[in-house]
């Protein structure tokens, strides 16, 4: 285990990082995914971006082609062969380095009137070279069946070369990427899968309606916001009044874009509450204590005419360190907010967990010592009784009643009512015992919660975060310690340690990027 102050993106090893296999499950198998297939179209010229993954490492490649000449489809074809020579660069063993290369690509409508599209790879290794073809049935869009086809062509030897590097690495064999395909019985047991995952939309919009306000960001790919707009909030007000300004602030922020630049593709909703996210619908919402079952995400579909989706801040918080962040490029992340209560997101195979699969707070309540302090809902020994930070202010309180010497109280004027947690994080870096005490027994018991869930779901990275940010650090440096002697050293010996990194525009750039791909 780790801690990472920043990383700027996939290091060029990683995938040698995350071992192909696991100890318990032997050798895994290459999971080749299709991340996003962008395309940009100009008068003269189009661009395609494509994004694969393999075993958690992401990977892009482009390609440029003249508007008049070149099917986008094609580009796209292009922009993943590209991709997987990127790729091959960074994860080669030693030289030479395999060589893919795009040759032909071809459209063509079968007897039963099915469309195909086909694609030659050639791959060359050293002197030697093969030429491959692989094919993919059009479903929904040609470019995304032109990536596939690609992928279908040298998919299996990429995972027989990998295979074939990890052997070199651990025994001494040299990688030989033609040795492989049909006649291989373990590239046949081992070829990757392939997925499409909806078209990626960006710009994008990102909602955040809280009872503090009203935030709408139009988000592009980088994660830049384009225009913004803000609307003030109120609790205690119909449901129809502030999807209206939410609404309204949505118009604001289209209306703030460029108007010759490109139009959004989609929005995402942002809402704390219970959801039901492929619903659209807000079950309850501890900030609107009228909201009962409310269709969030038809008023915005209606009216923008956009595929809308549902998530809470969290969620969005968590996605955005996952594409623009902190844990930039990781595919497995666990995020854990510490407020009054404690939230977690999870990010698996880099996508949310949907709601109401895990339901916001609930996580909070995993009782992590029988017979504990009583909770707000009735148990006793939840998670948040012990870590939240009612529970950090809590035992400074205690501490300082019981006459321990602490400059906390007089810090806040001699009124426990005014200790914030911004004060105790002061205090302590300043050298007051009580305060290090709390913020340290604190830590402990988040450690705990947190290597509970770490050993159920396996993350890369595990992101603390908190109000004031310096509360969330300071939290996840006490927690350290607990969390090496507490978590199975297997489980987070690959994982890192991270402090958000977005502040607070990242529940409007996560909302967007998650709309942008995976909005339905
Ligand atoms: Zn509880």
């Amino acid at each position: 285990m780790q801690t990472r102050a920043k990383q700027a993106g996939p290091e060029p090893h990683r995938a040698h990082a995350f071992p192909v296999g696991s100890e318990a499950a032997g050798p895994a198998v290459p999971r080749l995914i299709i991340h996003a297939v962008e395309l940009t179209v100009g008068r003269d010229n189009c661009e395609a971006r494509t994004t694969l993954s393999l075993n958690s490492h992401r990977f892009m490649g482009r390609a440029v082609g003249r508007a008049q000449f070149d099917e986008p489809w094609q580009l796209a074809a292009a922009a993943s062969v590209d991709a997987m020579q990127q790729y091959l660069q960074q994860s080669a063993t030693g030289p030479p380095t395999p060589q893919v290369k795009l040759l032909d690509t071809a459209a063509l409508t079968t007897g039963i009137g099915q469309d195909v599209i086909s694609a030659v790879v050639r791959i060359s290794h050293g002197n030697r070279q093969l030429d491959l073809i692989g094919s993919a049935l059009v479903r929904n869009d040609r470019s995304h069946t032109a990536v596939a086809a690609a992928l279908d062509a040298v998919s299996r030897p990429l995972a027989s070369y990998l295979l074939a590097a990890k052997r070199d690495s651990e025994d001494g064999f040299q990688p030989t990427i033609l040795e492989i395909g049909p006649t291989s019985s373990e590239a046949r047991a081992r070829a990757p899968e392939t997925e499409c995952p909806p078209q990626v939309r960006f710009p994008a919009l990102g909602v955040v309606i809280t009872a503090a306000a009203i935030r709408t960001a139009a988000v592009d790919r980088d994660g830049r916001v384009l225009a913004e707009a803000r609307r003030a909030s109120r609790a205690r007000v119909e449901p129809e009044v502030t999807l209206g300004l939410a609404l309204q602030s949505v118009r604001e922020a289209l209306a703030a874009l460029n108007s010759s630049g490109p139009r959004p593709g989609a929005i995402g909703v942002a809402v704390p509450g219970s959801l039901h996210s492929q619903d659209g619908v807000c079950i309850s919402c501890g900030d609107f204590p009228a909201w009962r079952d409310i269709q969030i995400t038809a008023p915005f579909a209606d009216e923008f005419g956009l595929p809308t989706a549902l998530l809470s801040p969290t969620q969005a918080a968590a996605f955005a360190e996952t594409c623009f962040g902190a844990a930039q490029g990781l595919a497995d992340v666990l995020y854990v907010r510490v407020g009054i209560d404690i939230d977690v997101a999870l990010v698996l195979d880099g996508r949310l967990l949907p709601l109401p699969r895990m339901l916001p707070g609930q996580p909070g309540h995993m009782v992590i010592e029988a017979g504990g302090p009583r909770c707000a809902c009735g148990q006793s020994g939840c998670w948040q009784a012990l870590a939240g930070r009612e529970a950090l202010l809590a035992r400074v309180v205690k501490a300082v009643r019981r006459g321990a010497p602490s400059a906390v109280a007089a810090a806040a004027g001699g009124n426990f009512g005014a200790i914030t947690p911004g004060y105790v994080v002061r205090m302590a870096a300043s050298g007051d015992a009580v305060a290090r005490g709390a913020l340290e027994e604190t830590g402990r018991y988040l450690a705990i919660g947190i290597a509970n869930l770490a050993t159920l779901f396996s993350p890369q990275a595990i992101i603390v975060d908190s109000s004031p940010a310096s509360l969330g650090k300071a939290l996840l440096h006490a927690a350290e310690g607990t969390l090496k002697s507490t978590a199975r050293a297997r489980v987070l010996s690959q994982c890192v340690l991270l402090s958000p990194e977005l502040g607070d525009s990242a529940p409007l750039l996560g909302a967007a990027a998650w709309a942008a791909r995976c909005a339905p």
